[in-house]
């Protein structure tokens, strides 16, 4: 693929359309768009909060309520957003029957609120809290407010239910993201160089085992040069909108 100077995007359409059988990873860069700052970077939110103090399941235990100040943050900002043209190109793909599932590494939950339907959340999602003496779950919307810090029945604070440093993947989620990557015929990756353990073994575990490896990403990454068959380059909103065209023009 990709080779002979033909058109990426055409064979990449061709082989998704084909095989119907699709599995989608995305990270953070799918949300940029949405105007949700990723972490890594000179605007992401580890240049402002040091995620050794606001970011581990060490530092919630010492000082909830310092964590609590980027934890804040994180909620009105995913809160206020909505999902942009590739949460919503990826959920048509899922309504032509292209796409089976999405494995995501983000929390905001834009991937549902754009329609999709099988949606895998490896790092949980900030709609939920939990509290981490007695497991009651709550929706955020109910005990939390700006500026506050949500409490527990039991007198606890609470932690939002996703994954922080030193946690680890819920058991569910990485079991069934795992039998995805086992049984797709196209692992397609966007927004995300997928280096963090173990999402990095997702695109590995697909290859291994027969998967196309598709890699939409602005930049090459480690991915680009290491897994990935194919690197279709560009904001992802972009490139899903020509693939769907693409997808439609074969089908026809
Ligand atoms: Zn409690």
């Amino acid at each position: 693929m990709g080779a002979g100077g033909s058109d990426p995007i055409r064979e990449v359409a061709r082989l998704l359309a084909e095989r119907r059988n699709a599995v989608v990873l995305t990270g953070a860069g799918i949300s940029v768009e949405s105007g949700i700052p990723s972490f890594r970077g000179a605007q992401g939110m580890w240049a402002k909060y040091d995620p050794t103090e606001y970011a581990t399941l060490h530092a919630f235990m010492q000082s909830p309520r310092k964590v609590w100040e980027m934890l804040s943050e994180m909620v009105s900002v995913c809160g206020g957003a909505a999902p942009n043209a590739a949460h919503k190109g990826l959920a048509a793909l899922e309504e032509t029957g292209v796409v089976r599932a999405v494995i995501t590494q983000n929390v905001d939950g834009l991937h549902q609120a754009a329609g999709s339907r099988r949606v895998i959340e490896y790092h949980g999602n900030l709609d939920e809290l939990i509290c981490v003496y007695c497991w009651k779950r709550y929706p955020t919307r109910d005990r939390w407010t700006p500026g506050s810090v949500p409490q527990c029945d039991c007198g606890e604070i609470l932690k939002p239910n996703v994954v922080l440093f030193g946690e680890p993947i819920p058991w569910l989620a990485q079991e069934q993201a795992e039998e995805e990557a086992r049984s797709c015929g196209v692992l397609v990756v966007i927004g995300t160089s997928a280096q963090v353990s173990p999402a990095c073994d997702i695109p590995r575990i697909a290859k291994e085992l027969g998967a196309a490896v598709v890699e939409i990403n602005p930049e090459p990454t480690l991915l680009t040069r290491t897994v990935a068959d194919v690197h279709l380059a560009g904001p992802a909103s972009e490139i899903l909108a020509l693939l769907l065209q693409s997808i439609r023009d074969e089908e026809h």
